[in-house]
């Protein structure tokens, strides 16, 4: 468990454009079947979350969902935790369990040194997927 990896357990990633509407996320989450949906710039780089919740909040308000951009309700940058490919499977467990939400952007680092590309997604369901295979020792 302590020598395992993002890189061995994890999804791709869901991302949308910071300009799309709250209406348009919420068709893409159910289209794509995932609770966490990731935001980028036009540079393609990663300035904010999306969970369900976050939808279903802005669903509550008297707004047209359709002239509401995410980049308004979203959980945004550097408020995000993220984790890398190398890291520890354990170390992320920790943070989800420590920040409560239900999973992280996996992210490089643009060559421009400012701010992070997403290359995956770590969440709750690849961590049991995880227990499931230690369950039934297929790793030693
Ligand atoms: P839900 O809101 O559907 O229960 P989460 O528990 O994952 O899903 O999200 C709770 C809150 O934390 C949301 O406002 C969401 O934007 C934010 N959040 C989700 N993932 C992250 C993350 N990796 N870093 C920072 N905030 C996050």
């Amino acid at each position: 468990m302590k020598h395992i990896t993002v890189n061995d357990y994890q999804s791709r990633p869901v991302v949308v454009s910071h300009s799309t509407s709250v209406y348009d996320a919420i068709c893409t989450m159910f289209l794509e079947d995932v609770g966490t949906l990731f935001v980028v710039d036009a540079q393609t780089t990663l300035v904010g979350v999306l969970s369900r919740k976050d939808l279903l909040r802005a669903s509550l308000g008297k707004q047209t969902l359709e002239t509401i951009p995410v980049s308004i309700i979203m959980t945004r940058m550097p408020n995000i935790t993220v984790c890398k490919k190398e890291d520890l499977i354990i170390d992320v467990a920790n943070k989800l369990i420590d920040k409560q939400i239900d999973g992280l952007p996996i992210v490089a680092e643009v060559d421009r040194g400012s701010g992070f590309e997403v290359v995956g997604r770590i969440t709750k369901t690849n961590i049991t997927a995880l227990l499931v295979d230690l369950a039934n020792d297929e790793i030693i």
